[in-house]
């Protein structure tokens, strides 16, 4: 045998042993997703009977010191595990399609919704639920709760609008901490004016200014969004998600025409969001997403009929979910 063939047949059995070493962490892994994938969902069937359980007593007639003791000892759940499932269940109890959500995933999918479903609202929760991650679900019952509960922002002051005493314009505060210089010649701006006003003019110029070097949108396009359209998007919320009222910084950038349908980048419907705010908009949620974000709110069921749930955002959500 010559070297190079020596050489050969070592190479040769080297990648057979990577191979096979690869091939037994790929089985070790596939096995572990399973079995884990198995144990949660019994894990979620033991959760579901300790309440009938714990009522009948059958720990105690199976010799057990309490229903912890019994679940830890034939279940290994643990107190907390035990506490969770029989305070939540409890409050599921009156409604059957939260308990069914429960059986399909789990109590964890139901967490965000326990305090806010009714037993008339509970198919809607229900619904969304089985729809959304826990993420989303946590962040659009947010959203819901402050649409439904806008009056009660304990920050904001009400005062009579001066034109008519029916009608009422909502303030909100704003504390900031500033240079005494900047705060002089803030002063002098606002003048005799109001605050309102004057900010609203400073916008105005801010936005004007950005507007005046939007570049052209990029029609035909890749998935890459050009470094230019992508610095004046975000330019324009300072990085920050642009849904109302939310300040995280932004994740990703939508497009409220969905680029699968449109294969453009255009740097006025290009919006930066936030994780869940995105997947939000993906659940097909997010009322007159069409126009600038200041209009928007989050609505109560998607348009499953539009091109964009049918196109996009019914695959996406599949993969979100
Ligand atoms: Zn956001």
């Amino acid at each position: 045998m010559t070297n190079s063939m020596q050489n050969g047949a070592q190479n040769q059995s080297q990648n057979h042993v990577q191979n096979s070493s690869q091939i037994l962490e790929k089985d070790l892994h596939e096995k572990f997703v399973f079995y884990g994938k198995n144990a949660r969902e019994w894990m979620r069937k033991c959760a579901l009977l300790l309440p009938e359980i714990n009522r009948l007593r059958i720990w105690e007639k199976k010799g057990f010191e309490n229903i912890y003791e019994y679940a830890r000892i034939l279940a290994g759940m643990s107190t907390n595990a035990v506490n969770d499932a029989l305070r939540i269940l409890k409050k599921v109890e009156d409604k059957p399609e939260l308990k069914w959500v429960i059986d399909k995933k789990g109590i964890n999918a139901v967490r965000p919704i326990i305090a806010i479903a009714t037993q008339e609202t509970a198919n809607f929760w229900a619904e969304k639920a089985m729809e959304m991650s826990k993420n989303t679900l946590e962040c659009y019952v947010k959203e819901f709760k402050k649409e439904h509960t806008e009056a009660k922002i304990t920050k904001s002051i009400f005062r009579p609008s001066t034109e008519s005493g029916h009608s009422q314009n909502l303030f909100s505060e704003l504390k900031m901490e500033l240079d005494p210089k900047i705060v002089d010649q803030l002063n002098k701006l606002k003048g005799q004016g109001n605050w309102n006003e004057l900010m609203q003019k400073l916008l105005d110029a801010y936005q004007a200014q950005i507007e005046a070097n939007k570049p052209i949108p990029q029609e035909n396009a890749k998935r890459y969004v050009s470094a230019k359209i992508k610095n004046h998007v975000l330019v324009k919320t300072n990085n920050t998600c642009a849904f109302p009222d939310c300040t995280k910084e932004y994740k990703y950038l939508h497009h409220t025409w969905r680029f699968a349908l449109t294969k453009t980048h255009d740097p006025d419907t290009l919006i930066p969001l936030c994780k869940a705010h995105e997947r939000l908009a993906h659940a097909g949620l997010i009322e007159n997403e069409n126009q600038p974000p200041q209009f928007w709110k989050i609505k109560l069921e998607a348009n499953k009929t539009s091109e964009k749930w049918q196109k996009v955002d019914k695959w996406v959500s599949k993969y979100y979910t």
